[in-house]
């Protein structure tokens, strides 16, 4: 769309990959990359820059600094660190909320209208700290969440089905990780619930499916050290949905006032982040395991805040 500006803040494996897809798709008039690291910062924009002359995209790109990023449309946070061996869990998350910490008060006061997306993990906790922090309304403050894991296991079911990812509406809910939700009791293939429209030959392990796709990237971190393709071209198309105004219905991290954090469950999505929530009707157990793991990641909230 004319005029309008992403900053992707952090352009390490995924900024770079989600600098990668916005640029190939032309989602932005300008592109603006943020790194602590100046030198990786301006060897990425010189590569990218390659990118969009070589595509004749209309994105244009540049470095510039956090405050500036919190002038754009949209800014995407994909700031953070690596896991070092023997760092635990809690360490790495601490580690990480320092980073965005940091970020989103060098980028305060934001654009009023801006959308901050946060892609670091871990996602859902950063994101309700990025709301806590950047004073945007919570409509503006998104997570990636879920999305990555429901693009992920409706093209494993396509794949083993025979049908278009496009024609399966199988959602990951809940917090993005080990206690992430299938939502396998609202599925649907071509608008007909998956228990009737799968027929007796396709023998699908509903548990291994979520199971193998809970795990994927971790497998994809052991093989290669990082996964930055799967979720570059997540961001693009959250970016996509948002500067066009699409309308479009996805699993995004956002705030659930009723347990006070961020965490995935589907939205539809416009120029102004989300523009409303969509209610999709679970089982008894799906939802209760959503409460709890939000339950839990309430309680990390406030053990961060105090
Ligand atoms: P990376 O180490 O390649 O890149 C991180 C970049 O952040 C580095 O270039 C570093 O210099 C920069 N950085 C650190 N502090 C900064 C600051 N204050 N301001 C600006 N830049 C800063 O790591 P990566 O592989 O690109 O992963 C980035 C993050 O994305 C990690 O937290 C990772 O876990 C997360 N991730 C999330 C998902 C998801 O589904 N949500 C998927 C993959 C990766």
């Amino acid at each position: 769309m004319l005029g309008s500006r992403i900053a992707i803040v952090g352009v390490g494996q995924v900024g770079a990959a989600a600098a990668y897809a916005i640029i190939l798709g032309s989602i932005a008039t300008e592109l603006l990359l943020v790194d602590d690291n100046v030198s990786l910062r301006d060897g990425q924009v010189c590569d990218l820059s390659d990118v969009a002359y070589s595509c004749n995209s209309r994105t244009r790109v540049r470095a510039a600094s956090h405050h500036e990023a919190g002038q754009c449309d949209i800014i995407v946070i994909t700031a953070g660190s690596r896991h070092t061996i023997g760092q635990t869990n809690l360490e790495y998350a601490y580690r990480n909320i320092s980073i965005v910490k940091t970020i989103v008060d060098a980028m305060t006061p934001f654009k009023s209208d801006a959308v901050l997306l946060v892609v670091s993990n871990p996602v859902d906790l950063l994101t309700s700290l990025a709301l806590q922090l950047s004073k945007l309304p919570p409509s503006q403050v998104l997570g990636s969440g879920t999305y990555l894991d429901s693009m992920r296991i409706r093209g494993m079911l396509a794949d083993k089905i025979g049908v278009a990812a496009k024609s399966i509406d199988l959602f990951v809910l809940g917090v993005q990780g080990e206690s992430q939700v299938t939502a396998w009791s609202a599925a649907t293939i071509g608008g007909v619930p998956i228990n009737e429209s799968l027929s007796k030959e396709d023998v699908i392990n509903r548990s291994d499916l979520s199971n193998e796709c809970k795990h994927r990237s971790q497998s994809i971190v052991r093989a290669k050290g990082a996964t930055p393709f799967g979720i570059g071209s997540v961001v693009s198309s959250i970016c996509c949905a948002i500067i066009q105004d699409k309308g479009t219905v996805h699993p995004i991290s956002h705030f659930q006032p009723t347990l006070g954090c961020c965490f995935s469950l589907p939205v539809v999505l416009g120029k102004k982040g989300v523009t409303r929530k969509v209610q999709m009707p679970l089982s008894f157990e799906e939802d209760a395991q959503i409460t709890d793991s939000a339950t839990a990641l309430k309680a990390m909230i406030d053990q961060v805040n105090n």
